[in-house]
């Protein structure tokens, strides 16, 4: 049976899944999500598991901007958001508020 993680080290883990998308328990890239993410309000949910060790979790989002398809006239983000439109391809530079 393994050893029993470490507060430090289960935080250290999920800092470490939510950067590289590796699993938070072994460190292995092969974490899947299990069906359709799920949302309720402002929150979404993804049943997701690792196909090294089995580790099994939800993956929890948080709606954090939007930004407004072409055309819309509404070209402003928050910055908290900008990194996450860069990661998208999108250049925010100019709309950031
Ligand atoms: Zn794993």
């Amino acid at each position: 049976m393994a050893k029993k993680k470490t507060k430090t080290e289960i935080l250290n883990g999920v800092d470490h899944y939510i950067s590289t998308g590796e699993c938070p328990n072994c460190g292995a890239k092969g974490v899947e999500g299990d069906g359709q993410l799920e949302s309720t309000g402002n929150k979404a949910y993804q049943n997701c598991s690792c196909a090294d060790c089995g580790y099994s979790f939800t993956d929890i989002y948080q709606l954090v901007g939007i930004y407004a398809a072409e055309g819309m006239g509404f070209t402003m983000v928050l910055p908290v958001v900008k990194d996450l439109l860069n990661d998208l391809g999108v250049d925010a530079t100019s709309y950031v508020l």
